[in-house]
């Protein structure tokens, strides 16, 4: 099985991106994450971010799309006129607007703004998207001892991001790991995180040809799939970002099988 499917260039890009915001992150004062932890709405699937007064710095938020920016334009020259124009079009209440949209996977609103000002379509989302991350990792730290388990179809209970990742840890628990804001979870071994399915006749692992710590866990209930990892030979351990990241070819491959990361209505990934 080819590994490489996705372009060198695209990952080292996101590498340094990932990079930058654990910068960010760390350059933040926990005290802006101001949780309230309502346990009925948490049980009902509502992401623990939804549910937080995040004191966002705007000015900071700008600088940031401007680094992200910058990064860009050195990777990929010919689109310093798409950035540069949207650049000019933020100001700090489209970058409030910007947070609120990306929080919420609104795929519609950032499409109108690329085509409103003709720039490239996955621009404003992602860039939206990149900056909104380190806000929502520094909930997840906040939050992680709160977090014992996922509602069934909610995707991350932090942030809401479809589950798609599990690592292996100790001796062979299975745990979560959400790669937008790095909250993880326990999980049962045999349970399909999307619809809560744990019978054995209809979870089936895929094993991945000259990868073995890798596993495709698919369900046949709900048809969602879960990429699993065993890290535990791993000798250093990537972020959750980046295991995501250097697995991405197990979701081509689930996908080509039909399988779906399902969570919520939320089309990400
Ligand atoms: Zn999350
Ligand atoms: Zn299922």
């Amino acid at each position: 099985m080819k590994k490489s499917v996705v372009s060198k260039e695209y990952t080292n890009l996101q590498k340094e991106i990932v990079k930058l915001q654990e910068q960010w992150k760390q350059s933040l004062n926990p005290d802006i994450i101001k949780p309230n932890l309502d346990k009925a709405a948490m049980n009902a699937g509502v992401p623990a971010a939804a549910l937080t007064a995040i004191d966002f710095e705007i000015p900071l938020f700008l600088q940031w799309i401007d680094e992200i920016n910058k990064l860009i334009k050195k990777n990929n020259p010919e689109l310093e006129g798409n950035l540069t124009k949207i650049s000019e079009l933020l100001n700090e209440e489209s970058a409030i607007r910007w947070i609120d949209e990306a929080f919420s996977f609104n795929q519609f609103y950032f499409v109108s703004f690329a085509q409103e000002n003709e720039v490239e379509e996955w621009i404003p989302q992602f860039l939206a998207e990149t900056a909104l991350r380190p806000y929502l990792q520094l909930t997840a730290e906040v939050l992680q001892p709160e977090i014992s388990h996922a509602v069934h179809g909610a995707g991350c209970p932090v942030c809401g991001e479809p589950v798609r990742l599990a690592q292996l840890e100790g001796n062979g628990k299975k745990v979560i790991h959400c790669p937008r804001c790095h909250a993880h979870w326990p999980e049962k071994r045999v349970e399909c995180s999307h619809c809560g399915n744990e019978d054995s006749n209809t979870i089936h692992y895929l094993t991945i040809e000259g990868d073995a710590t890798s596993q495709l866990q698919v369900c046949d209930k709900c048809q969602g799939y879960l990429k699993v990892i065993d890290t535990r030979q791993f000798i250093s351990k990537p972020s959750s970002a980046i295991l995501d990241l250097n697995t991405i070819h197990l979701d081509f491959i689930a996908q080509e099988k039909g399988y779906k990361a399902v969570a919520g209505n939320s089309e990400s990934n």
